[in-house]
């Protein structure tokens, strides 16, 4: 069993380190290794189907496929009290080299964070960009995206690998406002920024992402005014810098109701909803969450 396993592994990582790095070329420190465009747009992405064996867990198929659990959770309509059966066939997703073209004031940690992979495999595969020299309109390979946990959230992944504990959205989030976003979760030069910007006009509606019984309703320093819902599956979603609230303490609602309006309080430069994703005193990629 753990002979077929470690294979297993072995294949798997084998034909990643081929997507990362389809060249095969040697990444030796300091290297140079050029890419040629056509290699740089590939931009398949799909289902695999994959075959339960004795053994495997949601947690385990994940980390052999370098997927996040939260998206095979998604794919498959399954939760963390799902029982696999061996023979049971659950689709991984994949999605193989897309190309970012740098924008003004994009940094390589912002970029990396947008897409969920580290940054440390956007330098493998753009072995001529220094992540300090980055200039508008230069073209990055992003490799496969499907790192998004295992990148920008080192937390979730470690609770994942302890309890198999990143539950699932079993349907996604619903947008709580439509508009720019103008800072992605993640580093950012001031420090982590755990949630996602989105920008609005003063007054636009602020809509709850899923259903779930209000927490919070009231001021926070940096936040503003700030509602927090509670959802069912232990997590919980924040919205911060509104002017006006439409909801109460201990209030039930459902995905889409308007819970607040667009604003300016707390630390914020402009009128926009700072949203969080949050589990057991972390937080999450919205991104990762939220319906495209
Ligand atoms: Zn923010």
């Amino acid at each position: 069993m753990m002979k077929r396993w470690l294979t297993a592994i072995i294949i798997c990582t084998f034909i990643f380190s081929l997507i990362v790095n389809p060249a095969g070329a040697r990444l030796i420190e300091g290297g140079f290794t050029p890419y040629s465009d056509t290699k740089a747009t590939s931009t398949d992405s799909g289902i695999k189907m994959y075959k339960v064996e004795s053994g495997d867990t949601l947690w385990s198929i994940a980390s052999t496929y370098n997927v996040s659990l939260d998206e095979i959770m998604l794919i498959n309509n399954m939760d963390e009290s799902t029982v696999l059966t061996i023979g049971q066939r659950i689709e991984i997703p994949y999605s193989r080299s897309r190309v970012h073209v740098v924008g003004k004031g994009e940094t390589m940690w912002e970029i990396a964070d947008r897409y969920g992979v580290r940054v440390d495999k956007i330098l493998q595969a753009n072995t001529d960009k220094s992540p300090t020299r980055l200039r508008v309109g230069d073209r990055l390979i992003i490799p496969d995206s499907s790192y998004k946990l295992a990148s920008t959230n080192n937390n979730s992944v470690a609770t994942a690998s302890t309890s198999r504990g990143v539950t699932t959205a079993s349907s996604g989030m619903g947008w709580p406002l439509v508009g720019t976003i103008t800072s992605p979760y993640g580093w950012r030069n001031s420090g982590f920024h755990h949630g996602l910007d989105i920008a609005g006009n003063i007054g636009d509606p602020i809509r709850a992402a899923t259903s779930g019984t209000v927490s919070f309703v009231g001021y926070k320093s940096l936040y503003g005014n700030t509602v927090i819902i509670d959802h069912p599956n232990g997590r919980s979603t924040l919205y911060a810098h509104a002017s006006t609230f439409h909801v109460q303490n201990g209030q039930q609602v459902g995905q889409g109701d308007i819970i607040a309006e667009v604003g300016v309080t707390g630390r914020t430069t402009g009128p926009h909803v700072h949203f969080e994703v949050r589990k057991n005193g972390n937080t999450y990629d919205p991104l990762n969450y939220l319906r495209y």
